[in-house]
């Protein structure tokens, strides 16, 4: 099977799990920053330091930028869902619970393709464990299992979004997130 017909069966069953789209592109298109761990680091989602898989413990950016850059390809895939209105609080945490488990079954499904070897990446820091180890002074539960951000690895989502051919914004009303796989054939 040529690349194009395995990226396209990839980008399906992808979006056969739930997303609303899903693209593999190279990872020479994807744009990275340093600035995305300062972000973290003001902590505005209330994370930084209370997770193994976000910043400070996952990692030196510097490390983590130049461990995506040593993969060839990027799926990257998004789930867009539709809120009552900007308030609807509940609406975007049960969007996110929708997106944190498609992120989960898309590492399933996936695990069994012959990549060479492949990064798992979700949206705003590993949410397998109700309480993080981190929290509770234990270990990662399931190093097999976490996932880490693509802002934890210095991605600009917005950019990797146009890159993929996706809007990072889909319409008043609506809350979009993104995660990726990276691998090599
Ligand atoms: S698997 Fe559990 S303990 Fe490990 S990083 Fe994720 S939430 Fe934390």
């Amino acid at each position: 099977m040529d690349n194009d017909a395995f990226f396209a069966r990839l980008e399906s069953e992808v979006t056969a799990l739930g997303a609303y789209r899903a693209s593999v592109i190279k990872i020479a298109g994807v744009e990275t920053d340093r600035v995305f761990r300062e972000m973290c680091a003001k902590n505005v989602c209330g994370n930084y330091g209370k997770c193994w898989t976000c910043p400070p413990d996952v990692g030196e950016i510097d490390d983590l930028i130049a461990e995506l850059r040593s993969y060839e390809y990027i799926l990257v895939y998004q789930t867009v869902t539709a809120l009552e209105d900007s308030f609807d609080f509940e609406g975007m945490m049960a969007a996110g619970a929708f997106h944190n488990k498609l992120t989960e079954n898309v590492r399933e499904k996936l695990a069994g393709e012959k990549f060479a070897r492949s990064l798992f990446l979700c949206a705003g820091g590993c949410r397998i464990c109700e309480v993080c180890g981190k929290k509770t002074g234990e270990p990662c539960r399931f190093p097999d299992k976490a996932m880490a951000s693509l802002e934890a690895y210095g991605v600009n989502v917005s950019k990797l979004a146009a890159a993929a051919g996706m809007k990072y914004i889909n319409g008043q009303d609506t809350v979009t997130f993104f995660s990726a796989v990276l691998f090599d054939l």
